[in-house]
């Protein structure tokens, strides 16, 4: 089930919404890999799960 209140189109995630552009969990945590992050691409989402058989 789509949560409406998460757009995110990450496909090979094991938790988007395959068919749209939603995250299916309830919530997500989001942090980042930078010491001083200063965009969006030091963001990561940290929920983040590798589709089974994605990308082989
Ligand atoms: S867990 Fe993160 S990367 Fe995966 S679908 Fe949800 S928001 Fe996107």
């Amino acid at each position: 089930m789509k949560n409406t209140a998460i757009q995110c189109d990450v496909k090979s995630c094991e938790y988007n919404c395959q068919d749209c552009n939603y995250c299916s969990l309830e919530s997500i945590k989001v942090g980042t890999h930078e010491a001083h992050p200063t965009q969006c691409a030091c963001t990561d989402c940290k929920s983040f799960k590798l589709k089974e058989n994605c990308c082989k």
